[in-house]
């Protein structure tokens, strides 16, 4: 009897090799691995492409007509038989590589076929290379049902037996196994869904449209709602279990810092968010808070008056940066804000001497030390908090969520943690990536900011380019030029850094003008040094490359250049223009590129010259994109990969999962009631997974 749980290897057509294949190339074990394999599109396998009218090669399709020859061509590797297919508007080769004599076997000249796959081109002739043919008669049945399934098969499967209709034949030899639903009776009712077995059925075979749209819809939801779900009942589960440590009291060191040494009043947006997080710390919640605010919102004050909340209580606190750059700045700005009070502060990176960073050692297991800010190097196990009850990390997606675990561990109970990050997230892509977290907002920049003058220039117009930048730099201001080294390690891109740092000497010769330069294969010692003269305002323009993007606080600068812009991302595009426009004067932003542009890279720039709503642009940037590419969701890994929802796309469905897993956990928090059990357990299934995961079980 075939169930969810035999193996694939049972099925006819599946030998020990292939089936070795389907796991090691497809995740593919079970029935159920391979129920919950969706096709990842489909064509319409009622219509048909003419022969003359085939011009996009990317796509799937098919063409009804009969071979007229086949004839033998190349020979070692490059052996094939080319089959010479026509319809009425013309004619197009049908291409088999390699040893495939079965081919003129199998299919007879002036016999009507369909020939099925995604023609190819090379040059100006378009061909079909190993598509599926098959035969009017047989598929008539399958034609009147319209869509048809592709499969996703990876390049590596080097197994050409191993296609899409191969799965297709597998699919169909399980579709009659028996699938459990787990959703409870109420979920399913009050959204209407489709039984899972259905939805599952008609995913892979479609048979008519609203049909296969609700199963779209069963099955988008389960994905989004298993989610959601995990991420819900975590945070209920945090709250609960983990005590956190109580800010009960605001104290001397915060009242004295917000009465005689605050820089200028705070935003009201600044308030609203300390409360919010007040409130939380003060009760013995453990806090795990996401602070979203656009650049330049002013996150750091924010950060800082919260530390000295910590501070207040009797504990310590600590700032974490994701370059030595930004840590060091941070370090800067604190320390001059807090001059005076009797508050021990450090800083601590890869490049600290080793008598500092003994000495940092001792003063944080003493106690001695209020605030330590620094990078990575704060999460060596070597370093030992006394009683660390509050971290603030900058810029957090550059850390991944396993970074911020072995924060927690530095402490009995676990640390307050603030995530800043200003790289606007859409919601949907927050309520995935953090939802988890609770969620703060700065949507609100200090007064006074004019926006900042955004315009797009060809790289023939450098000549006017840098007389503005001439002016701009005789009425005191300084320039930021970036470049686009996106790999570091890239030779070729160092070279594109140099040829730009020669061609600006060129251009602006010392002594009259000065150049710092930065990236991230210089020495700490040569950054550090090159940053600070920027900042002191001895040098007019500063050369660099994205290593500036984040954080980077130069009032007096307001000019950022960007070369090449069309090669950099929405999302690091609106992070590199907040580096101007933080002083009191008129700031521009101009991107420069080639005349050649995408339509992605066009659409990229005109979105970058109509707004500065970060908002805005990730959305933009996720249409663009798809949310798995987007910045920041790269280097810390989608916590889920999602086989059919699509967060562009399914904010709706996706508001709705959340929705229910919110009153579900409300009514039932550990899933206990009977009727949730079947839930719960996949749940459980789904926590586990490897990365292949399936509603089935
Ligand atoms: P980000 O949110 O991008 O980290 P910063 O913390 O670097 O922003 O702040 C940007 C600039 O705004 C800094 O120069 C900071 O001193 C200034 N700033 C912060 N808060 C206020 C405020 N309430 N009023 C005026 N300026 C502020
Ligand atoms: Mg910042």
């Amino acid at each position: 009897m075939l169930s969810v749980h035999t193996e694939l290897k049972f099925l006819t057509g599946v030998g020990a090799a292939r089936a070795q294949k389907l796991i090691e190339h497809l995740r593919l074990r079970t029935v159920a691995d391979l129920l919950g394999y969706y096709p990842f599109r489909y064509i319409d396998r009622s219509k048909f492409h003419l022969i003359s009218e085939l011009n996009d090669p990317s796509t799937y399709i098919q063409i009804k007509g009969y071979f007229i020859a086949f004839r033998n061509e190349g020979a070692g590797k490059a052996k094939r038989i080319v089959g010479t297919f026509k319809d009425e508007s013309g004619t197009v080769d049908v291409i088999w590589f390699g040893n495939q004599s079965w081919v003129t076997e199998s299919y007879k000249l002036k016999k009507e076929y369909i020939v099925f796959g995604k023609p190819n081109q090379f040059k100006n002739t378009i061909s079909f290379p190993h598509p599926e043919i098959e035969d009017p008669l047989v598929v008539k049945s399958r034609l009147e049902q319209g869509l048809q399934g592709i499969y996703r098969i990876p390049d590596s499967l080097k197994d050409k037996a191993i296609n899409t209709r191969y799965i297709r034949n597998l699919v169909f030899q399980v579709l009659g196994v028996e699938i459990n639903d787990y959703l409870p009776e109420s979920v399913i009712k009050e959204l209407g869904l489709l039984p899972l077995q259905q939805a599952i059925r008609t995913i892979h075979f479609p048979s008519d449209d609203l049909l296969f749209r609700r199963a779209q819809f069963r099955l988008k939801f389960d994905e989004l709602f298993l989610i959601q779900l995990y991420l819900v009942q975590n945070k209920g589960l945090r709250k609960v279990e983990w005590k956190g440590h109580v800010f009960s009291v605001v104290g001397e060191y915060f009242n004295h810092f917000y009465n005689h040494l605050l820089p200028f009043p705070l935003t009201e947006a600044q308030k609203r968010v300390i409360r919010e997080m007040r409130k939380d710390m003060g009760t013995g919640k453990h806090m795990n808070r996401l602070l979203q605010g656009d650049v330049g919102s002013g996150k750091t004050l924010v950060a800082l008056l919260l530390m000295l909340l910590a501070n207040d209580n009797g504990f310590q606190a600590c700032l974490m940066a994701p370059t030595e750059i930004l840590a060091t700045q941070h370090y800067q700005t604190i320390t001059q804000m807090l001059s005076g009070m009797p508050l021990k502060i450090a800083l601590l990176t890869g490049s600290t001497r080793k008598k500092v960073r003994t000495e940092i050692h001792e003063d944080l297991q003493s106690g001695a030390l209020h605030i330590l800010i620094g990078t990575h190097a704060l999460l060596e196990d070597v370093v030992v908090f006394k009683n660390l009850a509050l971290v603030v990390i900058d810029e957090q997606h550059r850390f991944g969520v396993a970074q911020r675990a072995r924060l927690w561990a530095k402490s009995v109970i676990p640390p307050h943690v603030v995530v800043m990050t200003a790289t606007p997230i859409p919601r949907t892509l927050a309520l995935t990536l953090y939802g988890d977290l609770d969620i703060s907002v700065l949507d609100e920049l200090p007064p006074g900011r004019k926006p900042v003058v955004t315009t797009h220039m060809y790289d023939h117009q450098r000549l006017r380019l840098f007389k503005f930048l001439r002016d701009e730099i005789a009425k005191g201001r300084q320039v930021y030029i970036v470049y686009p080294l996106i790999k570091e390690s890239e030779k070729l891109d160092i070279k594109h850094l140099e040829d730009g740092i020669e061609s600006i000497t060129r251009a602006f010769p010392p002594p009259q003008y000065a150049s710092s330069v930065l990236h991230g294969q210089m020495k700490p010692d040569d950054k550090n040094r090159n940053m600070e003269l920027f900042v002191k305002g001895q040098t007019h323009i500063m050369v660099a490359t994205t290593v500036i993007e984040v954080g980077v606080n130069v009032p007096n600068a307001s000019v950022m250049v960007i070369e090449n812009a069309e090669r950099f991302g929405l999302s690091q595009l609106h992070q590199l223009r907040g580096r101007v426009g933080r002083g009191a004067e008129q700031s521009y932003c101009v991107l420069m590129t080639t005349v050649k542009l995408t339509s992605d890279g066009r659409k990229r720039i005109q979105t970058m010259c109509e707004t500065q709503d970060g908002f805005r642009i990730a959305e933009v940037d996720m249409q663009l994109r798809g949310p798995g590419d987007m910045d920041g969701t790269q280097q810390s890994g989608m916590p889920f990969d999602l086989k059919i929802a699509n967060l562009a796309e399914d904010g709706i469905i996706l508001q709705k999962a959340r929705d229910m897993a919110d009153a579900l956990v409300k009514d039932d928090p550990l899933l206990e009631k009977p009727e949730h059990s079947a839930l719960a357990e996949t749940l459980r299934n789904y926590k586990n997974r490897e990365s292949n995961w399936s509603l089935i079980s």
